[in-house]
């Protein structure tokens, strides 16, 4: 059976549990729904909210991430522009925050839910009756 790391799990968006199941229902391109994600695992049925709220603590990893955003582009467009005026800073800012929220958003919950759900790795979950619950 192929081994999935959990690195490559939280790369790829997948199922903290059996690694296989997407976590989200479309591809991240598809920008009108990017935020939509499965209720239970496809594969392995585990339950991806596993308490009420509990993505609200994803809040936290995508602030972040924007924190991070904002010091690269701070610092990279202080070397490439050689230090412009406040509005170029302002611009490139907004512009990469826009681009990356898709990614921003995912990641911040996918590492919420490999981090912090007490979701274990179970390389053998499989559940029958998946289909009725997504
Ligand atoms: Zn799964």
């Amino acid at each position: 059976m192929q081994n999935v790391s959990k690195f490559q799990a939280i790369t790829q968006c997948k199922c903290p549990k059996c690694r296989k199941g997407n976590v989200f229902q479309y591809p991240w391109i598809r920008l009108n729904k990017f935020s939509e994600m499965h209720k239970h695992c496809p594969v392995c049925g585990v339950r991806f909210e596993v308490e009420p709220g509990f993505f609200f603590g994803a809040m936290y990893i995508s602030y972040a991430f924007s924190v991070a955003t904002f010091i690269i582009c701070g610092l990279a467009t202080y070397l490439l522009g050689n230090n412009p005026e406040a509005w170029v800073y302002v611009t490139v800012v907004i512009v990469v925050v826009l681009l990356t929220f898709p990614s921003s958003f995912r990641y911040s919950r996918i590492l919420m839910l490999h981090l912090f759900s007490g979701i274990d790795h179970e390389p053998d979950a499989v559940d029958k009756e998946v289909k009725h619950k997504n």
